[in-house]
């Protein structure tokens, strides 16, 4: 698939500007920023869990460039509703697809993400894409840590 595909680039547009899971959550279960210095992204990650344990709500605020606006945007639409387990297995198969060129295999609801696998062939905009992932996987197992 080319990055200049149409409709790909669309669906990283929609996700750059949609507000929806913009911004802080008080009181959020789990929380963590994410830097990428070689662009300056700079993201917060919020989580609010639901009483089994259950993404009920994932936003991110801060600054940061399309790809990776976009890409964080997409994190939190995919990770809404799944288990801490579940979340973990899509940052696996989202990093195994932009780091390890593996074919994703996501299921219907979540084949938006593969509008990134583009982003592959530019090295620089991988660490981009890759900043909301890498700071959920942290988040993750600090948690796990913690129990
Ligand atoms: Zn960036």
């Amino acid at each position: 698939m080319e990055w200049d595909d149409e409709l790909y680039q669309d669906i990283v547009l929609e996700h750059y500007k949609s507000k929806k899971n913009r911004g802080k959550i008080e009181n959020a279960d789990m929380e963590m920023e994410g830097f990428n210095p070689s662009c300056g992204d700079d993201i917060f990650l919020y989580m609010k869990l639901d009483e089994n344990e259950k993404v009920e709500k994932a936003t991110f605020d801060g600054s940061a460039c399309s790809i990776c606006t976009a890409s964080a945007d997409m994190l939190a639409e995919a990770v809404t509703g799944k288990t801490l387990a579940e979340a973990e297995e899509i940052v696996k198969a989202f990093k195994g697809m932009l780091i390890d060129s593996k074919d994703p295999e996501f299921p219907d609801e979540l084949s938006d993400l593969e509008a990134l696998q583009g982003v592959k062939n530019f090295p620089v905009r991988v660490k981009c894409a890759l900043l909301s992932w890498d700071t959920l996987e942290q988040m993750l197992k600090q948690r796990e840590g913690k129990k």
